[in-house]
């Protein structure tokens, strides 16, 4: 039997692929979503509120991928639960041949929409106690901490809301800050200096994370006072993002921090491969950025398929 071609495959069913997959079935192109997770919406699935989406005031981040999810399904887009194992380029056809362990799915363009994951701080305990109260989500594992004592590693918007979430189940939110001033935009500092249970370390590391079979304390390190110890049950940890570009290596081309080097227009250093969302180089990563990513891309890919495009472009639906 001959193999489906898609149009487009599209990596990842975040806010960037789920648009660009709603753009594509608007644009009549035969689509495919990979995605790893059973469920898409990508990394705002755990976000517990989403406030700056418009004219979604308050949403859950579960909410609003929900929704973005019914969505691209109303327009009959095809989205299957795979994990990648390669990508190649069929050297006869140029297709895209992306390997899981469901089988080879063929496209003439792909999109790389994965988004990216949460950095690992790299110090002793955090991968020996992952799971037994080091978390990288406190809307996931906050509830297991209920009246307890907590700490988040961070300075940014994830590390404050993450605190503030925690600050209404918690009996005490240490907020560990490497530096004098938060990275987090001033929006959040009212509410995090009205909870009264949250309190601030500045200028303050974490050295080492202890404990048998639980997290039981962190060794931190403040300028000025050295190394010392503080209890706490859980340490949520909050130290930003990296590109999910493992797949994307050797294909396009990265920046130094790893992630795909693509302009608004998504277009990446190889010819039908597209970038879109958190994974591409950007100033601005947000829900709504990567939505709008998703948009813009799909004009890059249909001009591929209809002008750059040596595969056969007949199967476009009417
Ligand atoms: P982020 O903005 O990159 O902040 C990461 C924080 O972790 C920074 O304060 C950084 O410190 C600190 N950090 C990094 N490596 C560290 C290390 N090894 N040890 C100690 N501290 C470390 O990451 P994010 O908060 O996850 O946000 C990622 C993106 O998503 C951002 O663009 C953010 O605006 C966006 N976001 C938006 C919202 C919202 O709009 N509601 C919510 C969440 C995330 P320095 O400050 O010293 O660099």
């Amino acid at each position: 039997m001959k193999e489906t071609v898609y149009d487009l495959i599209i990596l990842g069913a975040g806010p960037a692929g789920l648009t660009a997959g709603i753009y594509a079935r608007r644009a009549r192109l035969k689509t495919l979503i990979l995605e790893k997770n059973f469920t898409g919406g990508g990394q705002i699935v755990s976000t517990d509120q989403v406030d700056n989406y418009p004219g979604m005031p308050k949403i859950s981040g579960y909410e609003l991928a929900e929704a973005f999810v019914n969505h691209a399904h109303a327009l009959g887009l095809e989205i299957t639960q795979a994990k990648i194992t390669s990508i190649e380029t069929d050297a006869q056809t140029g297709e895209k041949v992306i390997g899981t362990k469901k089988g080879n799915f063929r496209g003439k363009a792909l999109l790389f929409a994965c988004g990216a994951g949460h950095r690992h701080l790299g110090v002793p305990g955090e991968e020996e106690l992952a799971g037994m109260g080091v978390s990288y989500c406190a809307t996931c594992d906050g509830a297991f901490f209920k009246d307890r004592t907590v700490a988040v590693v961070g300075g940014g918007n994830s590390a404050v809301e993450e605190a503030l979430f925690l600050s209404r189940l918690c009996a005490k939110v240490f907020l560990i800050h490497r530096r004098e001033t938060l990275r987090a935009d001033p929006v959040l500092w009212e509410p995090l200096e009205k909870a009264e249970n949250i309190e601030v370390l500045y200028n303050t590391t974490v050295s080492r994370i202890t404990g048998e079979e639980q997290v039981e304390k962190l060794v931190l390190c403040k300028q000025g006072r050295g190394e010392y110890e503080q209890k706490v049950d859980g340490v949520f940890l909050a130290v930003g993002m990296e590109p999910n570009t493992q797949l994307a290596q050797g294909l396009v081309n990265l920046d130094e921090n790893g992630y795909i080097v693509a302009g608004e227009d998504g277009k990446t250093s190889a010819p039908g491969i597209f970038a879109a969302g958190d994974i591409r180089t950007k100033r601005v990563r947000q829900i709504l950025t990567a939505a709008a990513d998703g948009a813009a891309v799909i004009a890059s890919v249909s001009d591929y398929l209809l002008q750059d495009c040596t595969i056969s472009t007949n199967s476009i639906e009417n």
